[in-house]
């Protein structure tokens, strides 16, 4: 993957039917703001608009384009909950699940508060199901759908039977799966963009083509790009697997994981009655997994493969479509019109990594996958946490995190032999 920065948006259906083709300056010169965001991906997006709303006075700096980086690529998909969730839990000395479940619903509440508040045309549709690829993925499952019951969840959750999900998803190939309709999916590009004009409107300002390449810390640190600096009383660095800032306290814990999606060519009404009718995202439960949904205009987006190399495959194609072929014999044949990649920031503990490196300067990266809510979540706790409010932040900030020394390099290749371990255990009845 070329990390070369300025880019412009990779080559995917997002950046193909992104709805603004709205471009921000380039940081020259000097300026001056209450919180100063490295990155403008979801984090970034995110923390600009809760604070903005609040009355601060915003500037993000983004190295290519508001959008650019995983948040304008994945796989859409809207999931309630956070990586290393029982973990975060389990670090606590209390019991503290009120504020657990809480926060495992938030980021999908902000997404659909915000779509509708800022009328953001993103496709959001609701609907989303887990399926079943070995038997204790099912229990797994019965034990979740009876847990949101007791809790008398608010939305429409059911098991669907191996049969049934032959009528559901238009394949056999699954044991079962378990739907939730307070999930879903939407436009990830289309979102992130129409937050970055939400938060400017409330008086963010926003510089893209402006890599930032130092910090200089201190009482107002200074954030510089080659051509100008903005000095702020706070900094937050959202640049996730993409950014080498400050790698003496970021580094070492979050280590980049390519994944990759193909877009096929839009299905024909047939295929549409067959595959997936009730348009929901569909998401495998094994760690190294397939996850997809239809598009707005009916395409199949389909997702995985994880690789830990830093190199893309040859052909995203190639190696993607056996693996949807497998499960949609019937869509052999269709034109690919998309085929693209991103960076996703693993954690090896899997929990965001959320941390300060000095009482001014805040960082938050690693979801692990599974970061279009939990980003949003995240920009609410950076915001309070900069407001004086630190609890959930906290509760983050204390986990202890493996960090492993050596860079990058020698850190993937343990993050591959530990994938290796979980694709030997998503084989596990
Ligand atoms: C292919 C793929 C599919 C995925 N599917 C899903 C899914 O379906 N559901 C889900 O919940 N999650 C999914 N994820 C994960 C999710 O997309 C991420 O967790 C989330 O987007 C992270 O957002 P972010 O803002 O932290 O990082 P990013 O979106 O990566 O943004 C980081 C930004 O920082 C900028 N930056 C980096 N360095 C600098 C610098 N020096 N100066 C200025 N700017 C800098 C980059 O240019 C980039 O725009 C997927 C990820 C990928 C890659």
């Amino acid at each position: 993957m070329n990390t070369q920065f300025p880019q412009p948006h990779t080559g995917s259906y997002y950046a193909a039917t992104a709805n603004s083709k709205e471009e921000y300056p380039v940081l020259e010169g000097a300026e001056d703001c209450d919180v100063c965001i490295v990155g403008g991906g979801f984090t970034g997006i995110s923390s600009a608009l809760e604070l903005t709303e609040r009355g601060y006075k915003v500037v993000v700096v983004e190295a290519n384009r508001v959008s650019w980086g995983a948040s304008g690529r994945n796989g859409g998909q809207l999931i309630g909950g956070i990586s290393g969730e029982s973990k975060l839990h389990k670090a606590q000395g209390k019991d503290m699940s009120d504020l657990f479940w809480d926060m495992h619903w938030a980021g999908n509440e902000i997404v659909k508060s915000r779509v509708e508040k800022y009328k953001i045309d993103c496709d959001l549709k609701s609907g989303y199901i887990d399926v079943a690829t070995r038997p204790r993925h099912i229990r797994e499952l019965e034990e979740y759908c009876e847990e949101l019951q007791k809790k008398q969840f608010p939305f429409e959750t059911r098991m669907v039977t191996k049969e049934a999900c032959v009528n559901e998803l238009g394949t056999d190939h699954y044991l079962g799966g378990m739907v939730n309709m307070a999930n879903g999916h939407l436009h990830p590009l289309n979102l992130c963009q129409g937050e970055a004009t939400a938060a400017v409107e409330q008086g963010a300002k926003i510089f893209e083509q402006s890599p930032v390449i130092r910090i200089e810390h201190g009482n107002r640190p200074k954030v510089f790009t080659d051509k100008g600096y903005v000095e702020s009383n706070f900094v937050i660095l959202a640049g996730n697997a993409y950014h080498m800032l400050e790698k003496r306290y970021t580094g070492g814990v979050v280590f980049p994981a390519g994944s990759y999606i193909i877009a096929t060519e839009p299905l024909s009404e047939e295929l549409q009655k067959e595959i997936v009718p009730a348009d929901m995202a569909v998401c495998e439960m094994n760690h190294v997994l397939n996850y997809y949904r239809l598009s707005a205009d009916k395409r199949m987006l389909f997702g995985g493969r994880c690789n830990y190399s830093g190199r893309d495959p040859a052909s995203i194609k190639d190696s993607m479509l056996p693996r949807m072929l497998e499960i949609y014999p019937q869509l052999k044949g269709l034109k690919i019109d998309y085929e693209w990649g991103g960076k996703i920031g693993i954690v090896i503990n899997r929990v965001p990594h959320l941390g300060q490196i000095s009482n001014n300067i805040y960082f938050a990266q690693g979801y692990s996958g599974h970061g279009v809510n939990v980003t949003h979540l995240v920009g609410q706790i950076l915001a309070d946490a900069i407001s004086g409010t630190s609890e959930r932040f906290d509760i983050f900030a204390k986990v202890k995190h493996h960090r492993i020394p050596g860079g990058r390099v020698v850190g993937n290749n343990l993050v591959a032999l530990g994938m290796l371990y979980f694709r030997m255990l998503d084989l596990l009845p």
